[in-house]
This record gives C-alpha cells, sequence and structure tokens, in this order.
C-alpha cells in the first residue's frame, strides 16, 4: 500500500514537472526547410502541421487595393507590396513553385489543419493603412471562425494596440520588438513578449517577471542547440524556430 501511496505521489510531482517544463514549438515562415517546402508558402503551413507543431508563422501585409498577402519582406521581386495591386504580388512565384498566398488562401488551407496560427502583422509605413489591414485580418479570422486558433504578433507599436484593440478579448496578442518590460506589455493588455532569445539573455529575470504576471514567453529565431537548451533551461514557453523537429527532438531528450 505504501509503495502505491509513494508510486502514485513520484507519478504526480512527475507530471507536475513535464508540465511545468511543456515547451511549445512554432515554426518560423511554416517548416519550409524541407522538400517541396518554402518560406510562408502554403506547404509550409501544411508540413508544419504535419510535425505537430503548436504553432505555424506567417507574415501578412495589406496591398495598395486592400487585399491581405501572404509574405515576409516589404517587396517581393522588386514589387512593393504595400504601395503595388494585388493583381502583381499574387502573380509571383515562391521558391516551392507556389504563387503567393492571400490570407484567405491560407486561413481556408488550415481549417483541416490542427497547428495554431500565429499570423505576424508586418509594421506598414502608412499608419492609417496599417489599422485598415489589423480591422480586415480580424475581420477575416471572425468570418472563417478561426478565433479561437489564433495568435497575434507585431514588431509595430501601433499594430500591437490596434490588435489588443479589435481582435475578440482574449485573443493572444505578443509583441516582437524587444523594448517593452513585461510590466509595460501587460499594462497595454497583451499576452505576452516575443522576443529575440539574445534579449531573453540580457533580461533573463524577464521570463519570471512574465510568468509572475501571468504573461507566456515566446523567443524567435532559436536554431542553434545551445540557444534552444538555453531556452529550454530558462522555462521559455514557446520556442520559435527554423529548426522544428530539432527543438522537438530536444525536448523529448532533455
Ligand atoms: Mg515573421
Amino acid at each position: 500500500m505504501k509503495k502505491t501511496i509513494l508510486l502514485f505521489a513520484s507519478l504526480l510531482l512527475g507530471s507536475a514537472a513535464a508540465l511545468a517544463q511543456m515547451t511549445c514549438v512554432v515554426a518560423h515562415r511554416g517548416y519550409w526547410d524541407t522538400e517541396g517546402s518554402a518560406q510562408n508558402s502554403i506547404r509550409a503551413l501544411v508540413k508544419a502541421d504535419s510535425i505537430d507543431c503548436y504553432g505555424s508563422e506567417f507574415d501578412v501585409w495589406m496591398t495598395a487595393d486592400k487585399k491581405l498577402v501572404v509574405n515576409h519582406d516589404p517587396d517581393i521581386n522588386g514589387i512593393h507590396i504595400e504601395t503595388s495591386k494585388a493583381r502583381d504580388v499574387l502573380a509571383q512565384v515562391l521558391q516551392n513553385g507556389e504563387t503567393v498566398p492571400t490570407l484567405e488562401q491560407y486561413l481556408n488551407r488550415s481549417l483541416s489543419l490542427h497547428t495554431r496560427l500565429i499570423l505576424e502583422l508586418k509594421p506598414h509605413t502608412d499608419k492609417n493603412h496599417e489599422e485598415e489591414a489589423v480591422k480586415a485580418v480580424v475581420k477575416l479570422v471572425k468570418d472563417r471562425g478561426l478565433e479561437a486558433n489564433i495568435e497575434y504578433i507585431t514588431f509595430s507599436r501601433e499594430a500591437f494596440a490596434n490588435l489588443i484593440k479589435y481582435a475578440p478579448k482574449g485573443t493572444p496578442v505578443f509583441f516582437l520588438n524587444g523594448d517593452l518590460t513585461p510590466r509595460e506589455i501587460k499594462a497595454m493588455g497583451g499576452a505576452g513578449i516575443d522576443y529575440h532569445f539574445s534579449v531573453l539573455k540580457r533580461n533573463p529575470w524577464w521570463i519570471a517577471e512574465c510568468h509572475a504576471l501571468n504573461l507566456r514567453v515566446n523567443a524567435w529565431t532559436v536554431n542553434k542547440p545551445d540557444d534552444i537548451k538555453w531556452c529550454i533551461d530558462h522555462q521559455v514557453d514557446i520556442i520559435t524556430t527554423n529548426a522544428p523537429k530539432l527543438v522537438q527532438q530536444m525536448l523529448i531528450e532533455q
């Protein structure tokens, strides 16, 4: 009997420890570093889901004619997205042969997947245009019934405030730029910090401070074993990486 109780107690303690250390993996621009994939392609989203990533990150811009498109850089093949027509942007071909996806196509494809959508709204030069982009993104996510499956991230302070303002209460919104303290993020209504891992290494106490404030900590873009280990050891909640399978393997082996 004593043995059973001891075993039960150790199982409980073990699972509590496992829970406390559970780190989530986000594929940065999708899982692109694999055959047939490309950064910010729909294939990269499907591939991230196929290896059970917690989330798949991607970048969103709004064209001059107010179409939401998925791409990282402000321009593609010399076409400046913010000031160009969607027709010209969407004709561009990615490295795996796909054309640039619209956000609508991206969201539609996610409907049969489980991975969470980590939507980065890029900082637009025209802040009115950016606010329109925020409103359009929030509406499209609502129309597709994906509100419970989305998390927003952004480098733009204005977009950060607007995403908190326009998205339904409780939608996670993270700030990327590394220059706001956990208390400032909390005061603005953010869900947490999503900072380059070097910022966390310089301010390691921010991790415990976030947890005390009920904020989550995401680190980008963590690709090397030493940096991944640092994040796991320091109880970073989410690791955003170009090497999702490596992070998953390290989490199993820790
Ligand atoms: Mg991004």
